[in-house]
């Protein structure tokens, strides 16, 4: 019969360190996670972007900058000035001139648009004569009325089938400095929009140039972003102003869920800022993914342990259930393990009555046996009776060393007429049993007193019904089994 009481609580204790445990890995997990966050952070904004940035701008003056210095050349050109001062008279020569300067340079286009007879040159020939009142022709008056020797402007391109075309338009004077008109060269958006989508590709960073009123001029791909005004994008609309007035420097802003790192290198050449733009979610992709694979190796181990732990915590609550349930002599149930089993059969009990019966066992004249052989043989000798006790009793009785050299059994489902069949069995088992220990003959015999539970008494009650029978057993001569009358019923 199995005893299965909590001799401590093992669950509170395997709760309380698998809590621990799972605290102290999800705290360095999440802290180390924290901190290369921080670092990578820290690394993107102080060296990766302005890195970026400066190879970038280093490209860009190739790309653009060469384009506003040939522009230059061309405005401070003697051929040109002298050409226009004269009268514009070979057009030839200015086809030519302007041929060269977009062969050479590999531009879009190339242009000289004169003051005097408002001709717009190009390496083709007369393109057409501007006109005030032309709203296409608008550029130029603005560009006859610029502070500034240049201006950068985004246009479609008659001379090229309105292809949206970069100018760089600079204005061009004489030798006393009399103004002559506009020149320059055009470059395709398309092109820019290729190598600036070529330098997010190889710099994995979204790249865009941004003018004097914070609006998104030049950009990667071919769309134009959502809002080209930074004014209207959510988190970059609070620091636009402070970026267009600082020039240069490292900022971040939210967006759309993420953090985005940015670096802003201001072009004075160009009067545009290179934004260099960095998603922090996309950065940290990888550290998250280290984090999640930790925490998920931080899973495995806690439940690991916590099995483990549940494993040998519940191996030795059974240790120390069956070490507290049992006796250690004769390894019968001990009177703790009894209280325990008697309980459970009552309550079984009290939902379907049913006979219980108690047998009391008590061994004739023992002490003369440790008088004349020893205590270690008395020992020996109560092991050979809780032995051959135990193999007179079904599977479903409890068994238990009472006393000294008493033992009790409880009977289920056993009336006290079986109850004294069954002692009658073992009494003569053990009379008839030639023990022999350390090569000692022995002749045993035991008295059994036998009560039943009558249903409302407490068992202590039983018990002492049995102990009655067992002494009447003992004073009409021992090795003999007696029933104890029965308890008058209190009803
Ligand atoms: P009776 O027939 O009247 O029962 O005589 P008895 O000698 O068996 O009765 P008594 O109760 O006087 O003696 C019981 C003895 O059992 C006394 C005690 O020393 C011995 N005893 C009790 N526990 C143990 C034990 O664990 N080992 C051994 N060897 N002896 C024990
Ligand atoms: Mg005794
Ligand atoms: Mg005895």
């Amino acid at each position: 019969m199995v005893v299965t009481k909590q001799v401590f609580d093992g669950r509170r204790l395997l709760i309380l360190l698998s809590v621990l445990l799972a605290l102290g890995f999800f705290a360095t997990t999440l802290g180390s996670y924290f901190v290369s966050k921080h670092a990578i952070r820290e690394a993107i904004i102080g060296q990766e972007l302005p890195l970026a940035s400066s190879n970038i701008y280093v490209e860009l003056q190739k790309d653009l900058v060469q384009p506003v210095v040939i522009s230059s050349t061309m405005a401070h050109d003697t051929f040109l000035r002298d050409w226009a001062l004269r009268g514009e008279r070979n057009v030839d020569e200015m086809n030519r001139y302007l041929q060269e300067i977009k062969t050479r340079y590999g531009a879009f286009s190339s242009f000289f648009v004169s003051d005097r007879s408002f001709n717009y040159y190009t390496g083709n020939g007369i393109l057409k004569r501007i006109s005030a009142t032309e709203p296409r022709d608008a550029w130029y008056f603005r560009v006859r009325g610029l502070k500034e020797d240049h201006e950068i402007n985004v246009d479609p391109d008659l001379a090229n089938q309105d292809a949206m075309t970069i100018f760089i338009n600079y204005r061009v004077f004489d030798f006393s400095g009399q103004y002559l008109g506009a020149t320059g060269i055009g470059l395709t958006m398309d092109a820019m929009h290729r190598r600036i989508k070529d330098y997010q590709q190889r710099y994995r960073r979204t790249i865009y140039f941004v003018d004097g009123q914070g609006k998104a001029v030049l950009f990667g791909g071919n769309g134009a972003p959502a809002s080209p005004d930074l004014h209207a994008r959510p988190g970059l609309r609070d620091i636009i102003d402070r970026i267009l007035l600082e020039k240069n420097g490292g900022y971040q802003y939210e967006a759309h869920g993420t953090t985005h790192l940015l670096n802003v290198h201001y072009v004075p050449e160009l009067k545009w800022y290179l934004f260099v733009e960095k998603d922090e979610s996309e950065a940290l992709a990888e550290v998250r993914e280290v984090l999640y694979i930790n925490l998920a190796i931080c899973l495995v181990v806690t439940l690991l342990v916590v099995l483990l732990m549940n494993l040998s915590l519940s191996r030795y609550q059974r240790r120390i259930e069956t070490m507290a349930a049992t006796d250690k002599l004769t390894g019968m149930l001990n009177r703790q393990a009894f209280t325990i089993l008697m309980s459970r059969m009552l309550a079984a009990y009290q939902r379907q009555p049913h006979p219980i019966s108690i047998l009391l066992f008590d061994l004739d004249n023992f002490k003369q046996i440790n008088d004349r052989h020893g205590h270690a043989l008395g020992d020996s000798v109560l092991c050979r009776v809780a032995e051959q006790l135990q193999q007179g009793l079904r599977k479903s009785d409890i068994a238990v060393r009472w006393g000294g050299e008493e033992f009790l059994a409880v009977l289920d489902n056993c009336d006290s007429q079986e109850a004294c069949q069954t002692a009658e069995k073992i009494r003569q088992r053990i009379a008839q049993e030639k023990f022999e220990i350390d090569g000692v003959q022995l002749a045993l015999t035991v008295s059994v007193g036998v009560s039943q539970f009558s249903g409302d008494e407490a068992v202590e009650q039983t018990i002492s019904r049995a102990d009655a029978g067992l002494y009447q057993a003992k004073s009409s001569g021992r090795n003999r089994v007696c029933v104890a009358a029965a308890a008058p019923s209190s009803a």
